[in-house]
């Protein structure tokens, strides 16, 4: 059976912590799908097309990544695209605690799942898109923090 990993989150942008998380999973799974899941309550600071089309453009060259939305429960976006795998990166302690309940709770509620962390490379375990956004409002160059493949000069809200 194919082994199919979700790589959900906001990518409110991806970064290159995102991108770093993704292509080192490409090994441990047959297909691979990174899915904005849509949240009705959290507005983006950029609107879901223009994450998409970001994700498409990094991922544009490898075939076994595919990118999509979702709206609803991620573990139903799972049983619906036939991934037994949710992936996800762990940064910190805080990562690790809040990625533990939410974890155990898909468990719970979809037993044939189970997440799979991968821990972040070094260099990107202070990025978040968080602060990205951050520095894109107040004018600042985020060049060094998403993927090369984004033309940051089209950058903007
Ligand atoms: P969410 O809203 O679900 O937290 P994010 O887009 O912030 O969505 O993150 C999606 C996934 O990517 C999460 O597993 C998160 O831990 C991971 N991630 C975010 N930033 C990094 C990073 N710099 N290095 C590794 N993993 C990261």
């Amino acid at each position: 059976m194919e082994k199919i990993a979700l790589f959900p989150g906001s990518f409110d942008p991806i970064t290159k912590g995102h991108e770093s998380i993704v292509k080192r999973a490409i090994p441990l799974f047959d297909e691979i799908v990174v899915a904005i899941g849509e949240n009705s309550e959290k507005k983006g600071f950029f609107t879901i097309e223009q994450r998409l089309q970001w994700i498409k453009q990094v991922f544009a060259n490898y075939p076994t990544i595919k990118v999509q939305t979702y709206k609803g429960l991620t573990v139903d976006y799972c049983k619906k695209i036939k991934a037994k795998y949710i992936l996800r990166g762990l940064r910190t302690a805080a990562d690790f605690e809040f990625e533990r309940s939410i974890g155990q709770m898909n468990k719970q509620i979809y037993n044939e799942i189970e997440t799979i962390f991968l821990l972040t490379t070094p260099e990107f375990s202070a990025l978040n898109s968080s602060i990205v956004r951050d520095i894109i409002r107040h004018g600042g160059n985020v060049k060094q923090f998403i993927p090369d493949a984004i033309d940051i000069l089209n950058i903007k809200q």
